[in-house]
């Protein structure tokens, strides 16, 4: 408890113990000033895929450094945002065929909103109704936090933020009150969506055929298809993207966690040639104005090329379907304890909810945990009582193993 000169960022410093000082990350693991060694379960807030310092990144970071910090992006390009670039699109494939860059998931959602509304009004229709699902999360700057989920995190803005259309989470058995909810807005302007896991609204999970059938529905309404891919994206999920699974392509892709293998900050948002053809045009008015100083910075787009690179060249996917399969084995032991609810599972996220009498985030039961798993030597950073699990892909079964262990032995 302290009067910190930093204010960090989701904390209440009059609670909170001071932060951890780390000095060095390698692989799964972090290392504090004092010498502790913690594992980082949490993948460094989501962004860590391969691990803390993948050589190759990290020399891609030093090579670039050597030849071009920074340049400004509108009027000027460089290889490695070029070489991004043509690299995202044949991953993600047709009909996705535009990148634009940003620095951060919520920029890159904002940019998506800005897209989805651009086209319509270049088009000369008015389509400006924004549907997004209930607990979903895209941000925290004011746009998405219009977005997202409403509550306790947002309600003091509340009265900065504009309106969507809430479209109910597609619970198992009730997908049907999803579509028809998305159906009773054929003149939306679009859809936002996380595919099959929402994640800061606490690691819910949903089926690929729903995402299929949501996709399906914009489709014939012709709002556009927006996926929020920031945190399911380059592989969390068990495929590249997650929108792979349902067997779709959406009109807007919002990437940024992953994306340099959460080395550097670095966003993009994908979009198909509609979308930018509605902009493209001998008339000012319909430029797409949006940009932010670091768009396309050099390094993080070189780090990001050697993310690929490491995609490419080494076994990430076999990686990523190991760690799956160990989350299955050892959450099963936890789905008939007494003490934990909701034990789900999609891809390398694993995630169940501890009992406690008052489930509210205020209760500072999230905290509470947290400071166990710190003791015991693991980064877990539960949402509320929700305890989840998204280790960097390379980390080992019995390193896996021991932070079950802890799952096991907390109390609230
Ligand atoms: C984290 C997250 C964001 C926001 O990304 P930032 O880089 O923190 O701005 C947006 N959407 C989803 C789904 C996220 O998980």
């Amino acid at each position: 408890m302290s009067r910190s000169p930093i204010w960090h960022p989701f904390t209440q410093h009059a609670l909170s113990p001071p932060p951890l000082n780390i000095v060095r990350g390698e692989g799964a693991w972090l290392e504090t000033r004092e010498g502790a060694r913690l594992l980082d379960m949490i993948s460094s807030w989501w962004v860590i895929t391969h691990g803390h310092r993948h050589p190759r990144i990290v020399q891609a970071i030093k090579d670039q450094a050597d030849r071009l910090d920074q340049v400004i992006f509108a009027g000027c390009t460089h290889e490695p945002a070029e070489e991004l670039a043509r690299r995202l699109l044949a991953r993600v494939g047709a009909p996705l065929a535009h990148v634009f860059y940003s620095d951060s998931g919520s920029t890159a959602v904002e940019v998506a909103l800005k897209m989805a509304l651009g086209y319509w009004r270049n088009r000369g229709e008015t389509r400006t109704k924004i549907l997004a699902l209930e607990h979903s999360y895209h941000g925290d700057t004011v746009g998405t936090m219009s977005a997202g989920a409403r509550g306790l995190f947002n309600a003091a803005y509340e009265p900065l933020l504009f309106d969507v259309i809430r479209i109910p989470f597609p619970q198992e058995g009730h997908e049907n009150a999803t579509l028809d909810a998305i159906r009773a807005h054929p003149d939306a302007a679009a859809l936002l969506v996380e595919p099959l896991v929402l994640g800061a609204g606490g690691m819910l999970v949903y089926a690929p055929q729903v995402l299929a059938d949501m996709r399906d529905v914009c489709r014939k309404s012709g709002a556009l298809f927006i996926a929020d891919e920031v945190m399911t994206g380059f592989g969390r999920t068990g495929s590249f993207l997650a929108c792979e699974q349902a067997g779709i392509a959406p009109d807007i892709l919002c990437l940024a966690k992953g994306i340099t293998g959460g080395s550097l900050p670095l966003a993009a948002t994908l979009c198909i040639p509609e979308i930018f053809d509605a902009h493209y045009s001998s008339d000012r008015s319909k430029t797409f104005f949006h940009s932010s100083s670091y768009t396309a910075n050099p390094i993080a787009c070189a780090a990001a090329v050697a993310n690929l690179d490491v995609w490419d060249n080494e076994p990430v996917i076999e990686r990523i379907g190991a760690l799956t399969a160990w989350h299955r084995e050892m959450l099963e032991p936890f789905r008939a304890e007494p003490r934990f609810a909701r034990v789900r599972q999609c891809g390398t996220i694993a995630a169940l909810d501890l009992r406690v009498s008052d489930e509210g985030y205020l209760a500072g039961v999230g905290p509470a945990l947290m400071a166990q798993f710190i003791d015991r030597g693991f980064l877990i950073r539960p949402l509320g009582n929700t305890i989840y699990l998204m280790p960097p892909y390379g980390i080992g079964k019995d390193e896996l193993a021991a932070a079950y262990d802890a799952i096991s032995q907390v109390t609230a």
